[in-house]
């Protein structure tokens, strides 16, 4: 049997695609619960929220007004995540089945408790939920949060770094926040590059670099064009070309883009000559 072959959690089946069935899945092990909401627009802007990063599962306990045309206007189009939540009684019916529940709070408490912020919420969250484990995301009342009680409950706590003057963000934006975290972290443990890293990927692959030998002609280039535009003064150089060396060292500088800068130069050459270049007017 192949090593790499294992029983997904999920399926619970033995498949070459159980791993990346896992990630895709762990998502539907996060648990969004509202306590006692009052305003039915942010049960659906929760929604939305959620739904924007892909997660679906929702639990109210005691919601003042639901379902409500609010909630569903708010939503805008995540019906199904309004449709498919659960109503409960109580914070602890709605934490049946969790291994991990993770308090939100707008406020320090009193209470010494462990805290994450909420980018390590996301990691935790996520290396859980991708264990098999079901995990609850925990938001309090709008005007009196979460009481100690329930926070209490949580194993963790998780307060999203705000302004301490004004530290109370909306119910749904806090939602946003912490939802947006475990979806960083969700794409991360794909090994999903960032906008950066396949930017640098790209203009990295390999040949596409200018070579070390390429670069010192383009150096020797530079020199030369800089004494004939009178830049650079051969008798005092100062520290210019190393300084220009330590630029273009740090560009990762491609091909083409060698291409172009040595084209500069030569025009520039041309006009420092008085030759007949590019540019006539
Ligand atoms: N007046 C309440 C704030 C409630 S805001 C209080 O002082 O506690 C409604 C909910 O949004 C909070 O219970 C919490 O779940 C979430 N929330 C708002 N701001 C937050 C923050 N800075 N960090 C974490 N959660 C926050």
């Amino acid at each position: 049997m192949l090593s790499w072959r294992y029983v997904c959690r999920f399926c619970k089946i033995d498949c070459p695609f159980s791993r990346i069935c896992e990630l895709y899945t762990l998502l539907q092990n996060i648990r969004v619960v509202l306590v006692n909401t009052s305003h039915p627009g942010n049960i659906g802007g929760a929604a939305r929220a959620m739904k924007n990063m892909g997660l679906s599962r929702l639990v109210l306990v005691q919601p003042l007004d639901f379902p409500a045309v609010d909630a569903t206007a708010r939503a805008s189009g995540a019906d199904d995540v309004l449709d498919n939540a659960l109503v409960v009684d109580s914070l602890e019916e709605a934490l049946v089945g969790c291994s991990l529940a993770i308090g939100t709070s707008a406020r320090d408490r009193s209470i010494p408790w462990p805290l994450l912020d909420p980018r390590e919420c996301g990691a935790k969250v996520v290396e859980q939920a991708g264990a098999g484990e079901e995990i609850a995301l925990v938001f309090g009342r709008e005007h009196a949060g979460l009481t100690n009680e329930e926070l209490q409950r949580c194993h963790f706590h998780v307060h999203i770094p705000s302004n301490p003057d004004f530290s109370s963000l909306n119910l749904a934006a806090a939602v946003q926040v912490l939802s947006y975290e475990v979806r960083m972290a969700w794409l991360a443990a794909q090994g999903t590059p960032t906008k950066v890293e396949k930017f640098e990927a790209n203009s990295l692959r390999s040949g596409e670099l200018a070579t070390m030998d390429e670069m010192e002609l383009f150096y020797e280039h530079l020199e030369k064009t800089l004494v004939e535009i009178g830049f650079l003064d051969p008798e005092k150089p100062k520290h210019l070309m190393p300084r220009l060396r330590r630029l273009y060292g740090r560009s990762s500088v491609n091909r083409s883009e060698m291409s172009i800068l040595r084209g500069i130069l030569t025009e520039t050459q041309k006009v420092a000559r008085g030759e007949p270049h590019k540019r006539k007017d």
